[in-house]
């Protein structure tokens, strides 16, 4: 089918959205514009800022694509204080970056949900209630989401980083930890508690091709995700899957699938919020740009405070790693203004999906 067609038909199905991510040239190009139109139509042209806050890279768990994984003894394991977390937090309210995003290696133990609780307590206080948070730390059970969403959390992200169960034991070790269902109902619980819910998968893992992909994408479309952030796999040489690398497509295609994924989101999911991730623009320095171009609405600028970065090493060339905060701010504003988009200072941004899913009739 013509790529026409398939860009008016009202239902996507799986060959559709596989012909949308192997498209080319002219091709990829109508599915660009279609998404930018669909995004300008239904979320408008307004970027919202989410602030990072890589606050520990100690974790429980032993993901093969992950360089933070728990068996890698070449990473200096960190943890930055509470003071600075919450400095962080000032910088992000003073700044009017509207929300905040609390992530780090996955932890569970009472003192850690008694941690982020206070945490998030404290971050409210600071900014009169201001600041929205959304928390992305992994798996925890019903009680500990329910916690932090009482403390004032109201969005979380746990990337299901494949839908196919087959791949997804592929690229985890076969325990209970790293259990394939134990993610999928972490995910309906999180929706349930009321929490906006944010999924995304990795794009370009080794095994994976676009039929994975466009599954993925009816994946979130049959979970009615909120939000997502996805994309392309960067292999770390201290992991299990870095010898597979000659298996996956060059880092250009990962890149340029990414930014298809995305319009073909886009297109699946007219009102949710799609963030673009970090791992573009360790692949080109415009990469997030190029993403909010075709689809992409959320921005998460890195304020960790600087000399932690590098440490928080889940690939290799991350970027901004020897940027300060501000220095970030001032060059993201103009990088913005040059997709034509705005900057949606000091407010949440909260999902529009989300906003009808909930509201009452
Ligand atoms: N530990 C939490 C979790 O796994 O949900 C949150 C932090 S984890 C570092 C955030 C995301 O980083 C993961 O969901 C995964 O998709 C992504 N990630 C990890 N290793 C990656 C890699 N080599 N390339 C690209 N993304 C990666
Ligand atoms: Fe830990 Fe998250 Fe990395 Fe997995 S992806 S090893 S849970 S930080």
């Amino acid at each position: 089918m013509e790529i026409e067609a398939i860009l008016g038909k009202e239902k996507l199905d799986r060959n559709d959205l596989m012909m949308l991510l192997q498209a080319t040239d002219e091709d990829k190009k109508l599915l660009f514009q279609r998404a930018e139109k669909i995004k300008l139509a239904e979320v408008g042209k307004k970027v919202h800022f989410r602030g990072l806050v890589e606050f520990s890279n100690i974790c429980g768990k032993d993901c093969y694509y992950c360089g933070i994984r728990k068996s890698n003894r070449a990473v200096h394991r960190y943890d930055v204080t509470d003071e600075q977390i919450l400095e962080s937090a000032r910088f992000a309210y003073e700044h009017d970056y509207g929300s905040l995003v609390l992530q780090s290696g996955e932890l569970e133990s009472p003192a850690f949900t008694d941690r982020i609780e206070k945490l998030l307590r404290s971050i409210k206080q600071i900014s009169h209630g201001e600041l929205g948070v959304t928390l992305s730390l992994g798996e925890q059970k019903k009680e500990v989401y329910e916690r932090w969403y009482e403390a004032g959390a109201h969005r979380y992200l746990l990337r299901i980083e494949t839908s196919n169960p087959e791949l997804y034991r592929l690229y985890h070790p076969s325990d209970k930890l790293h259990d394939f269902a134990r993610r999928l109902t972490s995910l309906q619980t999180l929706k349930r508690i009321g929490y906006q819910t944010g999924t995304g998968v990795m794009i370009g893992l080794p095994f994976q091709d676009t039929l994975q992909l466009a599954d993925d994408l009816l994946f979130m479309k049959q979970f009615d995700v909120d939000m997502v952030g996805m994309g392309p796999y960067i292999e770390h040489r201290h992991t299990p899957l870095f010898q597979y690398r000659h298996e996956l497509l060059p880092i250009r295609e990962r890149f340029d699938l990414s930014l298809k994924m995305i319009a073909a989101l886009r297109i699946l999911m007219k009102d949710i919020n799609i963030a673009a991730a970090t791992a573009l623009q360790a692949i080109d320095p415009l990469g997030r740009e190029k993403a909010v171009k075709v689809g992409a609405n959320i921005i998460m600028p890195n304020i960790t405070p600087g000399k932690y970065r590098n440490d928080y090493a889940l690939y290799e060339n991350k970027p901004c790693v020897d940027e300060e905060p501000e220095e970030c701010l001032n060059c993201l504003d103009v990088r913005i203004q040059l997709t034509d988009g705005e900057i949606g200072y000091g407010e949440w941004g909260d999902s529009k999906h989300f906003q009808k899913r909930t509201a009452v009739m």
